[in-house]
């Protein structure tokens, strides 16, 4: 199979026209378009094809694990191309380099798990990328409907293969969704070639030193809620900071879930957002009282000591320099 000899390794791309039908394959989507026929737009020179895997590279997408089991041999590889198709019937697809060994273990009938990854499993992303790290990780599985699944992962589906499509130097494999299963935790991100994730920690007003907490919460009022009322609505404008003093409370957003009590702050990043909507239903558990501060509170009490608004200043810069 021929291969661009001076692009750097990654970016070497198999070439379409040399490639045969595989064996046991469906329908073919090979367009064959000639290299050539590709028009780079201003400013970008160079190797067309490092260009146009440059520019899919601004997709920003997760990255899963794929993993299936030919006898007893478990098989993993990461995987970014990955897709949902359908709801009704659950659909996915996934997009595989014709080179790789996956691609070669996978026919129509196969089960395929998709492993989302989270944030700190850069390491598993690496490892089945045939990037192992010296003295690495072990991956560790678990198995569902005779699927191993890649354990502590953010998401797992299995698929069973329905359709499989080939053509250029990928092949695709439309899978039936027959499980499904998220669990709580941030996934890790992959953009531009290099790993990502979301900043998403809630905490700002909370990193504080108390000395410069306590003259802001001084300054807000008391409430009391009922068990199971709404004490936030996702969706509304967030122009209030709550300390929980006594009691429970529930803060429920897509795809995330936590309970937080005596001493936890809510409401800390809409507060100072004038503009954005919460973005999490709250509810009390059980009776609960709070100290709530109004934004207008929280700028006078920002106007009457600096230092707060430094803290807060440093906080978020902090939050900005997060990556993976
Ligand atoms: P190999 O390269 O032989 O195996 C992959 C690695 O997994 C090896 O290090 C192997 O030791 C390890 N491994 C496999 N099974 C096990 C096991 N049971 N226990 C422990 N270790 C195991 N390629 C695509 O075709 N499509 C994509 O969408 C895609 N997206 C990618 C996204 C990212 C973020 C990255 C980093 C790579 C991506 N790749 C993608 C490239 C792809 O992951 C690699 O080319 C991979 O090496 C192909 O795997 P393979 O099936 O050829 O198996």
């Amino acid at each position: 199979m021929a291969r661009q000899s001076d692009a750097p390794q990654e970016f070497e791309i198999a070439v379409a026209s040399a490639i045969a039908a595989p064996e046991a394959f469906g329908a073919s989507f090979d367009a064959m378009p000639s290299a050539e026929a590709l028009e780079l737009g201003i400013g970008l020179e160079g190797d067309p094809a490092i260009a146009f895997r440059r520019t899919l590279g601004m997709f920003a997408t997760g990255v899963t694990v794929l993993t299936t089991r030919t006898g007893e041999t478990v098989h993993g590889m990461t995987a970014n191309a990955f897709m949902s198709v359908s709801l009704q019937p659950p659909l996915v697809l996934v997009s595989i380099d014709r080179r790789a060994r996956m691609s070669n273990m996978l026919h129509e009938g196969t089960r395929l798990g998709v492993n989302v990854l989270e944030a700190a499993q850069k390491v598993l992303s690496d490892h089945f990328a045939g990037r192992p790290l010296e003295g690495g990780v072990e991956p560790r599985f678990e198995l569902v409907h005779d699927t191993p699944l890649v354990e502590g992962a953010l998401a797992h589906l299995v698929v069973r293969v329905v359709r499989s499509y080939w053509g250029g130097d990928h092949s695709l494999f439309l899978g039936q969704v027959e499980y499904a299963h998220y669990g709580e935790g941030e996934p890790l991100l992959f953009h531009g070639g290099r790993y990502e994730r979301l900043v998403r920690d809630p905490r700002v007003f909370s990193m504080l030193p108390q000395e410069l907490l306590e003259p802001i919460l001084a300054l807000g009022e008391e409430r009391e809620y009922a068990d199971g009322a709404t004490i936030m609505r996702r969706g509304e404008p967030g122009s209030e900071l709550m300390l929980v003093v006594e009691g429970t409370v529930q803060v429920e957003r897509p795809g995330r879930s936590l309970t937080l009590g005596p001493g936890d702050l809510v409401g800390e990043i809409e507060v100072l957002d004038p503009v954005g909507a919460r973005i999490a239903d709250i509810t009390a558990v059980g009776p609960v009282r709070g100290v709530v501060v109004t934004r207008e509170k929280l700028i006078a009490a920002l106007e009457a000591d600096p230092r707060a608004a430094v803290g807060l200043v440093e906080v978020l810069a902090a939050r900005f320099r997060e990556t993976a």
